[in-house]
């Protein structure tokens, strides 16, 4: 099967192609917390959402601003009808925001810099013999580059490891990782890999990091040793649930009684 801009986010590719996104959720990464969910991320795979998700507005402004530069902003218009106010016409409040966003990083010549090269371009591949798709959101000669909006750029708390950096905490490390190994295994070029990250605060902060290659390492290291997970991830065989996520909560019904001693300890 070809995959194509049309089909890559369907199920059926879903079904027989690994992701970074997908890698993510069934193993966890190196550097956060290790803790993924098999039977989470294959129920999200067939269409499964909590029913206590924010809405994802959130999520529509980092894709309108990835849309404007696909050159795909007017599509994303047309696709997202509640992006604009019913009455007035107007674009909803957030999504003006999100046009001052763009315009802080049109400005900005080095931030321009690194929104250039081949845009959103598939990979069909394989990774440690396990099939894998990628799209990438700007390739140059010696870079890869992934665009990122998000909320602030502060670390993020997680248990057992205390505050990390937003790259470790949201597991871009892994998918630039990802990307990474995918073209040196295809070209022989190790290329450096940036994110470049504009924020929704008022005013927008913007920056371009460059990841640690010994971070994209560990992530690299840590899917070679999860290899038999997501090979069980890719048949059709029911998968291991973790039992913390929101995924098992929401499904899942208590098995034993609880043992007293138990509630001493906080979960
Ligand atoms: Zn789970």
């Amino acid at each position: 099967m070809q995959v194509t801009n049309e089909n890559y986010y369907s199920k059926e590719v879903r079904s027989k192609y690994l992701s970074a996104t997908s890698i993510k959720e069934i193993i966890g990464t190196a550097n956060s917390d290790k803790s993924g969910c098999p039977a989470a991320a294959k129920a999200k795979q067939n269409g499964w959402k909590s029913q206590f998700d924010k809405d994802d507005k959130a999520l529509l402004i980092g894709s309108y601003v990835d849309a404007y530069y696909e050159g795909a902003l007017e599509q994303f218009k047309e696709n997202n009808p509640k992006i604009y106010n019913s009455k007035t016409g107007e674009l909803k409040a957030d999504y003006q925001h999100a046009d001052i966003i763009i315009k802080y990083i049109e400005r900005d010549s080095l931030f321009m810099q690194f929104m250039k090269g081949e845009k959103q371009k598939i990979y069909q591949t394989e990774l440690f013999g396990l099939p894998i798709i990628a799209k990438l959101d700007f390739e140059q000669s010696d870079k890869i580059i992934d665009l990122k909006v998000m909320a602030t750029m502060n670390p993020e708390y997680i248990k057992g490891l205390g505050y990390v950096p937003f790259i470790e905490a949201w597991g871009y490390d892994l998918q630039l990782g990802v990307y990474q190994k995918i073209i040196e295994n295809i070209t022989g070029i190790k290329k450096d890999c940036y994110i470049a990250v504009a924020t929704k605060q008022k005013p927008p902060r913007k920056a371009i990091v460059k990841i640690p290659q010994e971070k994209l390492n560990d992530e690299i290291m840590w899917i070679a040793s999860q290899l038999s997970v997501l090979e069980y991830y890719l048949t059709d065989n029911p998968q291991p649930h973790c039992g913390k996520c929101d995924y098992c909560l929401e499904t899942q019904n208590i098995t034993k009684e609880t043992d007293y001693s138990d509630l001493s300890f906080k979960n």
